[in-house]
């Protein structure tokens, strides 16, 4: 009897020990040469601003999915959670971070400034006080009692302190990025790059762009990310739970960034998105500058030695693809494109003297209106 309470005990610690049930499913991507590919969402929203979900859910949900990074990124201006949730800028990522340690995640911290167009919205990532970005005006804006505040009141007044707002968060360290640029309720005569942020751009204070939000993507900001040198950002903006997201969206994964870093870390994500090392992952597309794209394709294939010849002399091989991509090939002077599905095998035949394949790689885009070409080499 006492060896059985004894094992119960024993039983009792282990499962106590044991830090979840969860099971985290992968997201295969290849690392290129220098540098390791990191799965990153930069633009997630909680209770503590217009969310639904509490910050450490935001990390469980990102782990289960495989991501490597997240930041939290609620709305400084938008508040309408504060009759039941204090305004505390910063309780996202405090709240976060700790869960984040357990998990093996990098919770960077971050805020969106929210304005009218221009500037819009913005968001501003490894700040150190999300407080201290809140300017006289909102703070005054928050703490009136009586005012409840619409979406549109808070944010659609004309005023030129986001350029504070901005500069703080540039002073503390920060990255800041444009978000959501053609979102219609802000572009609705269509998407467009104003003086404003040609001006922030000039002063080094904006560095990146969302090439593609929340169910959308846009090709002019790709384009213009090509133009001024910009980092491209593929984020969520998720507001509600991970489930509620996908049905709403409808996407067929959520938005990564692809970071290329030189470690997986913090710093190194910072200075990868200094430097625009990254690449947009958006539903079945793949976005970004070729010196990327190219080893990202490379690394996810793999062609077998000819395992048979035909009477015609038609040589038989294995073309595998090892990563989560979807990699459409269109064979050149052929308009049916080969589906290689994430993690499949499909057979090729190549003509007798053929020492190499040329490849239209129909969603890997290396600029808005061109895909990748590629070579591959057969024996
Ligand atoms: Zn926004
Ligand atoms: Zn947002």
């Amino acid at each position: 009897m006492k060896n059985y309470i004894l094992i119960l005990i024993f039983i009792f610690f282990i499962a106590g020990e044991s830090f979840s049930q969860l099971v985290r499913k992968d997201m295969v991507v290849p690392d290129i040469p220098g540098y390791v590919t990191l799965k990153c969402d930069f633009h997630i929203h909680t209770v503590f601003s217009d969310g639904n979900v509490w910050p450490t859910v935001r990390v469980e949900e990102a782990w289960l999915l495989g991501y490597d990074a997240i930041s939290i990124t609620d709305h400084i201006e938008y508040q309408p959670h504060k009759k039941y949730i204090p305004v505390q800028h910063n309780a996202g990522y405090e709240i976060a971070k700790p869960q984040g340690d357990r998990q093996d995640m990098i919770v960077i911290q971050g805020s969106e400034i929210t304005r009218v167009m221009p500037p819009g919205h913005l968001n501003a990532i490894f700040i150190k006080d999300a407080k201290r970005i809140e300017t006289e005006r909102i703070g005054h804006m928050h703490s009136a009692e009586t005012h409840t505040h619409g979406y549109l009141d808070s944010i659609d007044h004309h005023h030129q302190d986001y350029m504070m707002a901005i500069k703080e968060a540039v002073d503390q360290g920060g990255f800041v990025f444009w978000n959501h640029p053609g979102w219609e309720p802000q572009a609705p005569d269509g998407i467009k790059m104003y003086d404003v942020h040609k001006d922030l751009i000039g002063k080094g204070w904006l560095k990146g762009i969302e090439v593609a939000n929340w169910d959308t993507w846009y090709p002019e900001a790709f384009q213009w990310c090509l133009e001024y040198g910009l980092t491209m950002l593929s984020n969520s903006d998720i507001h509600q739970t991970e489930e509620i997201y996908e049905k709403i969206t409808k996407v067929t994964r959520r938005p990564v960034t692809l970071v290329f870093a030189r470690e997986k870390s913090e710093e190194s994500i910072h200075e990868a998105l200094a430097d625009a090392r990254t690449a947009v992952w958006f539903n079945d597309m793949v976005i970004g500058k070729e010196e990327f794209l190219e080893p990202l394709f490379s690394q996810s294939i793999a062609i077998s030695q000819a395992f048979f010849t035909d009477n015609d002399r038609n040589r038989y091989y294995n073309l595998k693809n090892k990563s989560d991509f979807t990699i459409d090939l269109l064979p050149p002077d052929e308009d049916q494109v080969i589906e290689l599905l994430p993690q499949s095998t499909v057979i090729i035949s190549v003509k007798d003297n053929q020492g190499e394949i040329d490849y239209d790689v129909k969603n890997f885009l290396i600029g808005p209106d061109q895909s990748m070409r590629v070579k591959l080499s057969i024996d």
